[in-house]
């Protein structure tokens, strides 16, 4: 009978260490890292050199200089 609680107790203390190392390495479920934080923008922002909007890298013209937001802008950068 002395033996039987003692087992229980080996196996309580075995249960309780595994549960507390699973914890341990500090990375919970919930929280993976490598995702990206926002499912939408998977653009990355860039800004116009004449007027300094942002916009997505995609939407932006590029000139000799820069980025820009319009032709417009791009023109009034570079002159030409
Ligand atoms: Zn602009």
């Amino acid at each position: 009978m002395k033996y039987l609680l003692l087992i229980v107790l080996a196996l309580a203390l075995l249960w309780w260490w595994r549960a507390m190392k699973r914890r341990a390495p500090g990375r919970e479920p919930g929280k993976q890292a490598g995702r990206a934080p926002s499912p939408q923008a998977p653009d990355d922002m860039v800004a116009c050199r004449h007027c300094g909007l942002h916009l997505p890298r995609t939407e932006a013209l590029s000139g000799q200089q820069g980025l820009y937001c319009s032709q417009a802008h791009q023109s009034a950068q570079e002159g030409s």
